[in-house]
């Protein structure tokens, strides 16, 4: 975390409870992912909050599964989900399940039953919903509402031991059905639901609503700080009332802005339509804005958080700029990844003077961002080389420095050469250009006395290997997909762009643990598809922000 920047509105909650020895100096906060779906970008900004504050604090963070709806869960998201906060660079203090409150939670639930605060409802769901009223006008109460103490416990049980069907009852507390907080009209807490879970298995046939487990979960693991995002502002009325009445631990619960950002949508729900309908090659597809997608696509723990502490914490909704991500991965990896050489888009270069039949080998250093370049690797030359097509021009405008006839540029890491012809086929397209070489020039022993103003990156071509290399675009072709009526039809159709590229044989190296950056090309990482016969790598994020010229 940056040190400089201004306390946000719950480190400063915090350090008031901390002064006034409020949890006796404590700090538990926790991260709740409900396992149905895997981690996006949004919930990096939630963990760097958690794990942050108690980081900063002395404290402790545990990660919580809220797993109380057993349709859309599932093991897998679990174990993507702890992969995830584990490669983001945090742990966690206890890894705990809501599934395992469910016997205090049914408890619990008992308790407000016998205050006369919770009944047993057999109105069907539309009859609930409209006793409930508007907004404007109180809710009316349901036949139910009267039913005894003694009633409502034993139907209560009759619906755990498995006597109804699903939705033949609801358990709902008694608070207000005239609250102007619609939450506070009589809410569900428990409905039934003949579904196995994936950790609970066939145990219980009630499960509680996230309103009726989420506070007590806190309180029940005595978090002192339960950060959540602004759309639970109006539930905290009910947690507090819950909490109150059953006359258990108050946790405190603090509501941020959850993040926003542009071409891209950030809700579990869409993520997993996309994945459904093969939109994306799955979660992991390095356009989607999941950690997962992230990492494939190059992304670094440290790109991500420093990321997180950028956009701060604030209470009011915005959106932030796509680019601002890149950004701050382009920072981190301008430090750490290695240089290479990669052509994308070939054209041959034959160096006339250079004698055929004989090579060499050149020496570039990995990182030349750190003292000492983190060693360094070969580099083959020879007489026939891949340069990147854009870098001639038949004619070219004077700023163009780079190769056009006459003109001189510095191959990277070896000498500086001449154009002195080309070759067009009989369609105007060049295939082949002619230089010669200053044999004085080689780079770190250059006495030529040359100036040139352009340096270009190369491949030798009978050394070159090939990999494919896929360009990402934006997934979306706007900037707020969410608020389209079909968010699926606003998908960018070029959003990947698969070619074949010539890369130094140094790259057959290349590992999934680090960055590189393709000179002039941009920052790659190598692909989960490589394999012994075919390189894949993935195009992080390019050089400069083209983007926001657009
Ligand atoms: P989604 O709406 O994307 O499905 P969710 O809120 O249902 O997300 P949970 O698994 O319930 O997902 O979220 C776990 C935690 O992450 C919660 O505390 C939630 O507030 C937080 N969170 C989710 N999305 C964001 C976001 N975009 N920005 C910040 N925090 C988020
Ligand atoms: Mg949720």
């Amino acid at each position: 975390m940056n040190e400089e920047r201004s306390l946000n509105f719950i480190e400063e909650i915090i350090e008031a409870d901390l002064k006034s020895n409020k949890h006796g100096g404590r700090v538990l906060t926790r991260f709740p992912p409900e396992p149905n779906g895997y981690l996006h970008i949004g919930h990096a900004k939630s963990i760097c909050l958690n794990f942050g504050l108690a980081d900063k604090y002395g404290g402790k963070t545990n990660l919580r599964f809220d797993d109380t709806n057993p349709l859309s869960e599932d093991v897998e998201y679990v174990d993507s989900i702890k992969y995830d906060i584990n490669w983001l660079g945090f742990e966690w203090e206890e890894e705990l399940y809501t599934s395992d409150y469910f016997e205090k939670l049914y408890e619990f639930a008992v308790i407000l039953i016998n205050k006369g605060l919770a009944y047993v409802d057999e109105s069907d769901p539309d009859e609930i919903a409209k006793a409930k009223g508007t907004p404007t006008e109180p809710g009316i109460p349901t036949p139910a509402r009267s039913r005894s103490v003694e009633e409502n416990l034993r139907i209560f049980r009759e619906m755990r031991e498995g006597k109804y069907k699903d939705g033949e009852w609801v358990l709902r507390a008694k608070i207000d059905l005239a609250s102007p907080n619609m939450h506070m009209r009589d809410p569900l807490l428990y409905r039934i639901k003949h579904a196995h879970h994936h950790r609970t298995g066939d145990e219980w046939c009630i499960y509680p609503m996230y309103d009726f487990a989420h506070g007590q979960s806190d309180s029940i693991e005595e978090i002192t700080h339960s950060v959540c995002t602004l759309e639970f502002v109006p539930h905290r009325p009910l947690y507090d009332w819950l909490i109150e009445n059953i006359g258990i631990y108050e946790s405190r619960q603090y509501e941020f802005a959850r993040l926003n950002m542009t071409y891209t949508v950030m809700s579990k729900r869409r993520l997993l339509q996309l994945v459904n309908d093969k939109l994306v090659e799955g979660w992991d597809d390095p356009r989607m804005p999941t950690i997962s997608g992230l990492r494939r696509r190059g992304y670094t723990p440290a790109s991500i958080r420093d990321f997180c502490d950028r956009i701060g914490v604030a209470k009011r909704e915005n959106k932030i700029d796509f680019s601002l991500l890149e950004f701050c991965v382009r920072e981190d990896l301008n430090k750490t990844a290695w240089r290479r050489m990669a052509v994308l888009d070939p054209l041959k270069l034959i160096i006339t003077n250079y004698p055929e039949g004989q090579e060499e080998v050149l020496i570039g250093e990995n990182n030349p961002e750190v003292e000492g370049g983190e060693g360094q690797r070969e580099i083959p030359f020879s007489r026939e080389l891949w340069i990147e097509r854009d870098d001639f021009l038949e004619d070219a405008p004077r700023k163009f420095f780079r190769l056009s006839p006459g003109k001189q540029v510095r191959l990277k890491h070896a000498y500086i050469i001449q154009c002195d012809d080309f070759k067009k086929d009989e369609n105007g397209n060049i295939t082949e250009i002619y230089c010669s070489y200053v044999p004085e020039s080689k780079s770190g022993e250059d006495t030529s006395g040359l100036k040139v103003k352009g340096t270009i990156h190369w491949v030798s071509v009978p050394h070159a290997k090939t990999a494919e290399v896929r360009l990402y675009d934006r997934l979306f072709q706007v900037e707020d997909p969410a608020a389209e009526p079909d968010f699926k039809s606003t998908l960018n159709p070029d959003s990947l762009t698969i070619i074949d590229a010539f890369i130094e044989p140094d790259l057959l190296n290349a590992d999934t643990k680090r960055g590189y950056q393709f000179i002039r090309k941009g920052y790659f990482t190598l692909d989960k598809l490589s394999s012994d016969e075919k390189l894949v790598f993935n195009r992080t994020v390019g050089l400069r922000d083209n983007w926001a010229k657009k």
